[in-house]
């Protein structure tokens, strides 16, 4: 792109966009990255330079940019249809996804209820769960419990069970009452790595803080919501299976809907396809989006026990039905790039090429325990995070209006990455397609960052 359309362009962009979860005035004088091209694991800026997508353009991506395959599936579906409206119509992509979808989701998720981002697929598992109480006589369970630092989206619905405080402290008078409890509390700084014990001990403690919160509520509860493995957008932060496992039975003995947000962890980011796998379990209802469409297309897709479903189920006189919809629910184009994505998983075998890669980044991010301001590495799938602290052995961390996490950013975009951090957290969110040859690269440049920013 010429100097002069790069010009223009920003230009334009500073005097009519307005750019999500960003203070737009950092970027009165810092340019947006304006991004003209993107294939496999790198993005091209309009000068032509390359970077690593090592955040999957905010989780979403999962085979790469420009897929072929994936291209060829949207230019198919589009000689068929465009957008069709999903009330009291269908099409075959919808069908055959939803099919798919049932058919590797944990066992007992019969129906497919989609809506297009994963806020409102979290929004629709939230109103599903307390409509169903309703329906079975148990109108009083009303509430929903949610976790320390989770993040399940920025609708209101989502925000009522957000606990990110940074994000969702300012709408608290909008939100509806929720129940917050602890999640496990495995950072640990003396030594930047959780020992086993540490980690058991931690998950006790908040299976504990969930029980006695059941046992004494559960009648006003619906449900409970959960993103399994990795609490994403609040950190990072990432917990045992038997945590996921024991919510479950906890859910179960005490009849609360068990709502797993998948949407940032599911197609195999965590390395299973759905992260519930790691602890063996099925919630009852499932949140799918980002890595649904391969991160090509906005889809998302709220999975339900045939139970739920039943509860519904009925003659329009008894007034059961489920009012919720949106307009792009369900969209062709998108439910057809799903499938393509799903296909690819299967063809190219990229479960087993994640469990490969995911070995590599467990042991290359060992490079970053010794560095001194370095804490809590952790890994997991493609997943992998650590923190930028003042004082290691206490875990202080920096005042934040230093904004390290942020000139760590900076300083790694000059050396081609992509690192965005949340806070001073600095994670990689990689592509299932990230070669052994890049992964090192990556790790590499990384190290270079921060050797010139005094943490290493
Ligand atoms: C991103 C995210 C959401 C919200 O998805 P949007 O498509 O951004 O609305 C919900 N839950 C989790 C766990 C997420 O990471």
């Amino acid at each position: 792109m010429d100097q002069a359309t790069k010009r223009e362009l920003l230009h334009k962009d500073r005097l009519r966009v307005w750019h999500p979860f960003t203070q737009m005035k950092d970027y009165a004088r810092q340019d947006h990255l304006l991004i003209e091209k993107a294939e496999g694991i790198y993005l091209y800026d309009a000068d032509g330079n390359r970077y690593y997508d090592t955040v999957s353009s905010w989780w979403v991506n999962v085979h790469g940019h420009g897929h072929p395959r994936i291209k060829q599936a949207i230019a198919r579906q589009l000689e068929e249809t465009d957008h069709i409206m999903f009330s009291g119509f269908t099409h075959r992509p919808a069908i055959e996804l939803a099919d798919k979808l049932v058919g590797i989701a944990p066992p007992g998720l019969g129906k497919a209820f989609y809506s297009d981002n994963g806020s409102t697929a979290v929004e629709v598992a939230l109103k599903m769960s307390f409509q169903y109480w309703r329906h079975v006589g148990k109108p009083r369970k009303t509430k929903f419990a949610f976790l320390e630092n989770s993040y399940h989206g920025d609708t209101l619905g989502a925000v009522s069970v957000g606990g990110v405080e940074l994000f969702h402290a300012t709408f608290r008078p909008l939100l509806f009452d929720a129940f917050r409890l602890p999640a496990p509390r495995i950072r640990q700084w003396a030594d930047g790595r959780p020992t086993p014990d540490a980690a058991a001990q931690a998950t006790a403690e908040a299976l504990d803080a969930a029980r006695r919160l059941l046992e004494a509520s559960a009648d006003e509860i619906a449900g409970l919501i959960v993103e399994p493995m990795i609490q994403a957008a609040g950190g990072m932060l990432m917990h045992p299976a038997e945590y996921v496992a024991g919510l479950r039975e906890l859910c179960t003995r005490y009849g609360v809907h068990l709502i797993a947000d998948e949407v940032a962890v599911g197609f195999g980011r965590t390395g299973t396809m759905f992260a519930c796998e790691h602890a063996g379990v099925a919630p009852d209802l499932l949140c799918l989006s980002k890595g649904l469409t391969a991160g090509m297309m906005p889809l998302a897709v709220t999975l339900c026990t045939d139970d739920i479903y039943e509860a519904f189920y009925d003659d329009y006189e008894t007034q059961k039905t489920f009012f919720h919809g949106h307009s792009f629910t369900g969209n062709p184009l998108a439910c057809a790039v799903a499938l393509e994505s799903l296909r690819l998983f299967e063809e190219e075998r990229v479960l087993d090429r994640v469990r490969t890669t995911a070995g590599l980044l467990r042991e290359q991010a060992r490079l970053f325990e010794s560095c001194p301001h370095v804490a809590n590495v952790r890994c997991l799938g493609m997943v992998a995070a650590f923190d930028l602290v003042e004082d290691p052995k206490t875990g202080r961390p920096y005042p934040s209006a230093q904004r390290r996490g942020y000139n760590l950013y900076l300083e790694a975009l000059k050396e081609g990455l992509i690192l965005r951090p949340l806070g001073d957290t600095i994670y990689y969110w990689l592509p299932h397609c990230t070669t052994a040859e890049q992964l090192r690269d990556i790790v590499d440049r990384t190290c270079r960052v921060l050797d010139r920013l005094g943490y290493r």
